[in-house]
């Protein structure tokens, strides 16, 4: 027997979550974002589930190479925008789209040869105060690179800080629309929590990302709600089980003590999978379906469950530690963190089936 996890990835729960995508903003276009391998899903792979997409957004140039020459025609996008003039180059010959960010990368547009080559998305920075020009230096940026020979198309972007928080994107939409009200120009803003909460800021293109792999953006609705599905189910089994005493304690720095007899599972995940270390006591897993509790210190390759309630449970136990039956988000609240970490933190030696 190989050692028993695996990540499953659900295609159809991809397609799904693009549809509802869609529903939600009917008149934008769908930038996919599939930065850090797609949510660590898996790059080509979420690419081919998405294809119904409009765009596709990452970083890497290398992997935005790499989609064109597998066919994808879509709008790709670098979301940092080019490192050197050689990107640019690059950028130009594959037909990319690339955000301008800074200063710094206006200037690589001069040594770029051709006319009309380059789709740019002026980044403002609508108070994130991470990429883009605030708007006082955005219309200048706008005027430079509409004096630029290479530049064929330009949108107008932004990201907001607080989209899926109670202070929302009122005064950054201000700001915006503000700055990009005299220009005729496609505009982008909204990452997936703007596009569920916020029709106003659909623009031209939607940039939903985290509800592509079918989790919520916000802390208060689930994904269920939202009509959502996981994309990533994680699962190991148990391979062994202990019989503690009363005063037993488990794992390193004996972080849990039974108070009375028990029977705690031990689950082949660790830290070197992607599981957070930082999961205390309690984090919620699903042993042979039923809801129990992780306890003790995540180990590298190892974790336990607690089984004093399931007396069926034992060697062999089907453990789901996030994804189907168990929301990403639940064990992502619990261990201080955010279903995106989880995610892509899923490590290589995890094998994934489809
Ligand atoms: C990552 C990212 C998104 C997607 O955000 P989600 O919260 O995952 O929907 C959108 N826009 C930009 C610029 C991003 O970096």
């Amino acid at each position: 027997m190989p050692r028993p996890i695996q990540a499953r990835i659900n295609l159809s729960a991809l397609e799904n979550n693009l549809r509802v995508a869609r529903r939600a903003a009917p008149s934008a276009r769908i930038m996919a974002v599939i930065k850090a391998g797609g949510y660590g899903h898996g790059l080509s792979r979420v690419a081919e589930a998405l294809s119904a997409a409009d765009g596709f957004a990452l970083l890497d140039i290398q992997d935005a190479v790499r989609l064109r020459e597998a066919g994808f025609r879509q709008t790709i996008l670098l979301l940092e925008g080019a490192f050197n003039a050689e990107d640019m180059t690059i950028i130009a010959q594959y037909d990319l789209a690339c955000v301008i960010h800074s200063a710094w990368q206006i200037a690589l547009l001069d040594g770029c040869p051709g006319r009309e080559k380059l789709d740019v998305w002026l980044k403002v920075n609508s108070g994130m105060n991470r990429l883009g020009f605030v708007p006082q230096q955005a219309a200048q940026a706008m005027e430079q690179l509409r004096r630029q020979r290479a530049v064929r198309g330009i949108t107008l972007m932004t990201h907001f800080a607080n989209a899926d928080e109670a202070r929302g994107i009122a005064g950054p939409l201000a700001l915006f629309n503000d700055f990009a009200a005299p220009y005729r120009i496609t505009r982008s803003l909204a990452n997936s929590a703007a596009l569920l909460r916020y029709p106003e800021t659909h623009g031209d293109w939607v940039r939903p990302g985290i509800m592509l792999y079918g989790a919520s953006p916000f802390a208060e609705v689930s994904a269920q709600q939202l009509g959502l599905q996981p994309a990533m189910t994680l699962r190991s089994r148990i391979i062994a089980v202990q019989e503690l005493h009363a005063g037993d304690e488990i794992g390193y720095g004996a972080l849990f003590r039974a108070e009375h007899a028990m029977r705690v599972g031990i689950v082949a995940c660790g830290y070197a999978d992607g599981y957070p270390r930082h999961a205390p006591n309690g984090t919620p897993v699903l042993v042979d379906g039923q809801v129990t509790q992780t306890l003790g210190r995540v180990s590298m390759d190892m974790l336990y469950a607690d089984l004093s309630k399931l007396p069926q449970a034992g060697v062999g136990s089907t453990v789901t530690l996030w994804g189907e039956g168990l929301p990403i988000e639940d064990v992502a609240r619990a261990a201080g963190t955010v279903s995106y970490e989880l995610m892509c933190a899923l490590t290589a030696r995890v094998p994934v089936v489809v």
